[in-house]
């Protein structure tokens, strides 16, 4: 299948609408298109139409039992997908939509089950882009769409890395520039009478907390391994670079990090660095270091993270080592997509010792 990629170009409001006509076309016609939004690349098609949904499914490698998000353009759209809000749904769309937050609401009859993976409930979220919402109001349907690329890699935050992905197996792709926030929305289960996060993302929870007043923390997320994630996407392998990954994680993780570089340089491995600035800018000039530098601002770390970690298997780095983040606003997301990134491999730095918390250690250390 050829690929086709629609290039939107600022102030050209009359061009870009044609585009997105051919593009909301071929999704009315069945056909998988990608779109931006704020948080990462959407892989779209009509929500309402099985065999439609199906080939997400198939362009992704996504297991069949991983259920999807259905997009919508207006807040009233939800009411023909869920079989009933509860307060605390409604107050969640008063207070956060449009923007990064995906309601787990009980489904409604309209809903194909190749959306909800067979479950009795369905994701919703309302993205704030201005693109992703009027490709949603031409297409006249909910657009399902997970994050644009194949299954267990990196999500894409561009039209490029979309392309690297889908290329030859979806109908086309709206390029409108990078995503802002980088990381996927937040999931919150409204169905319990507290409501529960599924998956951490844009929406922090303690945003949540001030309009909710309590809200819980799927236990699955703590990486405890005896729990089944209640959203069934979180116990799949996710965001893997190609090299393996490494995350230092404790008060001392500074000084070990820059220790396992130095020892990893010292053996001949090409490394692949996420730090913020304190560490990063401390490191040597070495052509075997790639660093990535986010600062001290875990805003930079979400909007970069996923492209950085594509940018490794480019520059074929042997290991990747990165820095951990306070588990706090933003921190929850990030922490959460980095253990991940690592396949659960964290090693603690504390009492001038590193500790394998979980996973395995580099046969360099
Ligand atoms: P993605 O589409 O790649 O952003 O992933 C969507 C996430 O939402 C996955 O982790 C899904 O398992 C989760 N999800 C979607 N629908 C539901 C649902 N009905 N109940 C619980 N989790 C869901
Ligand atoms: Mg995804």
């Amino acid at each position: 299948m050829q690929t086709r990629l629609w290039r939107l170009i600022k102030n050209e409001e009359q061009l870009n609408e044609e585009k997105l006509n051919e593009a909301a076309a071929l999704i009315r016609e069945g056909e998988v298109v990608a779109f931006p939004t704020e948080t990462v690349y959407g892989l779209g098609a009509n929500g309402l139409n099985g065999s439609a949904v199906r080939k997400i499914f198939a362009a992704k490698g996504r297991p069949a039992d991983n259920p999807l998000i259905l997009h919508i353009a207006k807040k009233n759209e939800i009411e023909q997908l869920t079989a009933g809000l509860s307060a605390n749904a409604q107050a969640l769309m008063q207070a956060f939509w449009p923007g990064p937050l995906t309601l787990v609401v009980p489904k409604s009859a309209l809903i194909p089950d190749e959306v909800s993976a067979g479950l009795d409930t369905v994701a919703v979220r309302m993205p704030v882009h201005p693109v992703a919402r009027r490709l949603i109001a031409l297409a006249g349907c909910p657009i399902a769409a997970p994050s644009a690329n194949k299954s267990g890699k990196p999500s894409p935050t561009n039209a490029q890395d979309v392309l690297e992905d889908m290329n030859g197996l979806i109908a086309g792709i709206i390029d409108g520039g990078s995503s802002d926030i980088g990381v996927e929305s937040t999931v919150v289960d409204t169905t319990t009478p507290v409501p529960v996060i599924l998956r951490p993302g844009g929406i922090t929870k303690e945003m949540l907390e001030e309009v909710l007043g309590a809200v819980e923390i799927d236990p699955a997320l703590a990486g405890n391994s005896e729990c089944r994630p209640k959203a069934p996407g979180m116990k799949y392998r996710h965001y893997a670079p190609q090299a393996p990954m490494y995350l230092f994680i404790g008060n001392e993780a500074p000084l070990q990090m820059k220790a396992a570089i130095a020892k990893g340089l010292a053996s001949g491995k090409k490394i692949g660095v996420i730090a913020n600035a304190a560490v990063a800018t401390a490191l040597p000039k070495d052509s075997n270091l790639v660093i990535r530098n986010w600062q001290e601002d875990p805003a930079v770390l979400a909007e970069n993270l996923f492209t950085w970690l594509r940018s490794f298997d480019h520059e074929k780095v042997n290991v990747i080592l990165a820095q951990g983040v306070a588990e706090t606003g933003l921190g929850l997301a990030l922490m959460n997509r980095l253990r991940k990134a690592a396949g659960n491999n964290i090693l603690l730095a504390e009492n001038q010792k590193l500790f394998v918390q979980s996973g395995t250690c580099p046969e360099f250390l």
